[in-house]
């Protein structure tokens, strides 16, 4: 059995050595297990990759993938995930502010038969007021448009079972969240509490501007709930204007204004735009819609995730089996 850390780095040159040494590797050293640890350099443009060509060359379980320039961390896991050859995978930052004592109970939780392991943080830590209120935001607009199962400070600090690992790699969308695609994927998830510590060294890369598109990404990637939003914002405005109208046509010229209300000419007209603007705003969320329909299907996800661990006696598998046990 083996298992594959995985370790996205960007611009980390100040304390990854430490992180590594310090942290990390007496806690790899414990491990029962055999294992990998899989560093992707997503484009670093300081010294972190010479540092971690270093640490491999003298560790023979230390790989190195490196890209070519920033893809960004998403990206990063998800070449990570790909490389990993383990039976379970334990993707976690490079700064040192997830804590690697944590990663034994991650696996007994693994062992234990749990698919995916999460790092939940926040429950016992004090926030800022701006990073407080903006969580706590995006996860009720999150619940709102019904993506109802991503809990509250969910980090990639996690743990996958193979199982996972092989669907998700077959996930080819490119605007992805690792999290909120775990999350869509489903599967046996537990769940650990754990305290975000300092950063060893440097400044955390996500800055307000790239949080807030990681939060615009979400909401579009995981549901089209902002599209139909509009659309009854459409139906209200057409609806309050039609009634309105109505209104001013029975009073003024049927019932000749026995309430005095003096409609002009200029008021019906307003109605009249108004109303038009409610039908503009409906029927825009209807293209939306299709071509919501056209995005779902661009992002090329299986309509069903099979675990095959609780599955039996399938076609397919056996098929497989079959042709391995002839090819060997
Ligand atoms: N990271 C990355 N690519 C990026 C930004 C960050 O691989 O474009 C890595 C970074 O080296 C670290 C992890 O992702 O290992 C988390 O980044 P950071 O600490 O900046 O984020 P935060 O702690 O605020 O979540
Ligand atoms: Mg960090």
């Amino acid at each position: 059995m083996k298992i594959s850390f995985v370790i996205p780095v960007y611009n980390e040159e100040k304390g990854f050595s430490q992180f590594y040494e310090k942290m990390l590797l007496p806690e790899l050293k414990k491990l029962n297990y055999d294992y990998e640890l899989i560093l992707v350099n997503d484009g670093s443009t300081d010294k972190s990759l010479q540092i971690i060509q270093k640490i491999s060359e003298k560790d023979n379980h230390v790989k190195v993938l490196c890209f070519s320039r920033n893809f960004g961390k998403e990206v990063a896991l998800t070449a990570g995930i790909r490389e990993a050859a383990g039976d379970a995978i334990l993707t976690m930052d490079a700064d040192g502010q997830q804590p690697p004592k944590l990663i034994h109970e991650f696996i007994k939780k693994w062992e234990e038969g749990g698919e995916i392991i999460i790092g939940v943080r926040g429950r016992y830590e004090k926030h800022g007021l701006i990073a407080k209120i903006g969580s706590k935001l995006f996860y009720k607009i999150l619940g709102m448009m019904g993506v109802k199962d991503t809990v509250p400070g969910s980090t990639d600090f996690r743990i996958i079972d193979r199982c996972v690992a092989d669907e998700y790699n077959k996930l080819t969308e490119h605007g992805r969240i690792t999290r909120g695609l775990m999350d869509w994927m489903g599967f046996k998830k537990v769940y650990i509490d754990y305290i975000y510590g300092n950063r060893l060294a440097g400044k955390p890369s996500y800055n307000f501007k790239k949080l807030f598109q990681l939060a615009i990404d979400s909401f579009v990637s995981l549901s089209s709930a902002p599209l139909i939003i509009f659309g009854w914002i459409g139906v209200f405005i057409t609806v309050a204007s039609l009634i309105l109208g109505i209104f001013v046509i029975i009073e003024e010229f049927i019932m000749g204004d026995p309430m005095q209300l003096k409609w002009t000419g200029t008021t019906c007209l307003s109605i009249f735009i108004t109303f038009l603007i409610g039908l503009v705003l409906i029927s825009q969320s209807i293209i939306a819609l299709y071509i919501s329909h056209i995005h779902a299907e661009a992002q090329g996800r299986p309509l069903y995730i099979i675990d095959h661990k609780n599955s039996r006696n399938l076609n397919e598998r056996k098929a497989k089996k079959a042709k391995e046990s002839t090819s060997s």
